[in-house]
């Protein structure tokens, strides 16, 4: 079932009406693919394709970048996606991680409460209440048929590590990157030497059984988290959540999202997760409403303290300038790169009249830009432009995506790569054979100019360069 749209009337539209031009866009040109699709798909689960791996890896990458790279105060980690159990029972993923859902007692599928028309503004309290069904008159969106009263349904996925399949050999898909950080705070913390405040950033897997997947890349079972983070003096954590939340929303539109399809809501007192001081989610207008991109949390010391706690080891930080041992607090920016990446697509989507046809393209940020360029013959037929077109294709690749492509005409080559998001398209004709030079075209204003074949890669390396924040 998709999530449920909440649409103001005065709400800003989003870039895109129909979702389904998005997930055709993505399917024709090869963003991303049901997974399995040979054996009929397996629900919530997708795959990205050549176009795909691209855009989401610079994507991952431009956010190690704003986060780890050019940061003096946090560093990097990759943590594995199987822990030791107890990890999940101490965070307390094991007793709370679940969704309350009714269950059909005519066709048997499962909602989520909150997702059902009607219970969209629930609290968590009333989401529980054995007698909302009755009292919202809650049906079964499918078929009609009566609801179960809500009971809890545990979102991690279960394995079992070794030879034997038996409780005790039980463990977990993390449905978080978070906890792999926070098992190895201290071994980071003693091996980089860092002092407070500093953070560890992480990028990878994450598994969830959601019960209502949907709206294409949105909701998936298998996806990937992209979370710092921070640790700081308990009396610093207010101050520095509010120093991440203004950072993280500038990330996304520095990388090309309208900031008037950004907001952010607060948790309510009610909503907040158990560990939760203080939670603020960065919402995207998706065109199935306004959703979470990413959320900004104040932790307080509840999971380091909880860690310690349980294991018996010592987390606590020494201050030496205050001569005090403590238990840092956490503030934590949680992203998506499947949702970051599916929103990057999202807002760059245009289509305008061009000589009265529908030109759409892709006005990606270059640094997202699936092929930074694309080098195409104006005439295949002639072996000396092809010849040139792919040396100057082949220097192109030894710092960038470079692709060639000759299988249309130049009207069509262009079109093809304004859709998939092409910044910069070099084109090789009769006279380039004579003067040397190539035609470079820029995909958001179309506009040419005529530069020297040597220069080539001097100039789509300036304007990378330019745009990169
Ligand atoms: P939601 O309310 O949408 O279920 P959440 O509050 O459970 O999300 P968090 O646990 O805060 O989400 O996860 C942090 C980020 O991870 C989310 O903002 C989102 O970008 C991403 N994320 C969470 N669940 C999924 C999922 N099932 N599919 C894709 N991305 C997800």
């Amino acid at each position: 079932m998709p999530d449920s749209p909440s649409v103001d009337p005065q709400d800003i539209a989003p870039a895109v009406t129909n979702l389904e031009t998005i997930v055709s866009l993505s399917k024709r040109r090869g963003f991303v693919f049901p997974s399995s699709e040979i054996y009929g798909g397996i629900n919530a689960v997708w795959d990205y394709g050549p176009l795909g791996v691209e855009l989401k890896n610079n994507v991952k990458r431009a956010w190690w970048r704003t986060m780890v790279q050019l940061r003096d105060d946090i560093v990097g980690l990759d943590a594995g996606i199987l822990m030791a159990p107890q990890v999940w029972v101490t965070s307390g993923h094991v007793a709370s991680f679940s969704d309350p859902l009714v269950e059909c007692q005519t066709d048997h599928r499962r909602f989520r409460v909150d997702e059902l028309p009607g219970a969209e503004d629930l609290s968590p309290s009333e989401l529980m209440d054995p007698g909302v069904v009755q009292r919202l008159g809650l049906t079964c969106p499918v078929d009609g048929g009566p609801l179960s009263a809500p009971r809890r349904f545990n979102l991690m996925f279960k394995t079992y590590m070794g030879p034997v399949e038996e409780d005790a050999a039980l463990v977990y898909l993390r449905p978080e990157t978070a906890q792999g950080i926070y098992v190895n705070f201290r071994n980071v913390r003693e091996t980089a030497r860092k002092k407070i405040p500093f953070g560890i950033a992480q990028i990878g897997k994450a598994f969830r059984n959601e019960i209502s997947p949907g709206n294409f890349v949105f909701r998936m079972r298998e996806f990937e988290q992209m979370e710092m983070q921070y640790f700081v003096r308990p009396e610093a954590a207010a101050g520095q959540f509010e120093e991440w939340l203004p950072r993280r929303l500038e990330w996304y539109e520095t990388y090309g999202v309208i900031p008037a399809r950004l907001r952010t809501r607060e948790h309510r007192p009610d909503e907040l997760a158990h560990y939760a001081k203080k939670a603020v989610d960065l919402e995207y207008r998706f065109p199935f409403g306004w959703k979470e991109l990413e959320g900004v949390h104040n932790r307080g010391d509840w999971d380091l303290g909880r860690h310690q706690e349980a294991s018996g080891e010592n987390l606590e930080y020494f201050d030496p300038a205050t001569n005090e041992h403590f238990i840092p607090w956490i503030v934590e920016t949680s992203a998506g790169a499947d949702r970051a990446a599916f929103t990057f697509l999202i807002d760059a989507y245009r289509e305008e009249e061009v000589r009265g046809e529908t030109r759409v393209s892709l006005a990606l940020h270059p640094e997202l830009a699936p092929y930074k360029v694309a080098v195409l013959p104006l005439l295949k037929k002639r072996p000396e432009i092809v010849e040139l077109c792919h040396r100057i294709k082949d220097d192109l690749k030894r710092d960038m995506t470079a692709v060639y492509d000759d299988t249309a005409a130049i009207g069509k080559l262009y079109r093809r790569q304004d859709e998939i998001g092409t910044p910069w398209c070099v084109t090789v004709d009769v006279e380039s054979l004579e003067d040397g030079a190539v035609t470079l075209r820029e995909r958001d204003t179309m506009t040419q100019e005529r530069i020297p074949v040597e220069g080539v890669k001097r100039a789509i390396l300036d304007r990378l360069d330019a745009a990169r924040p």
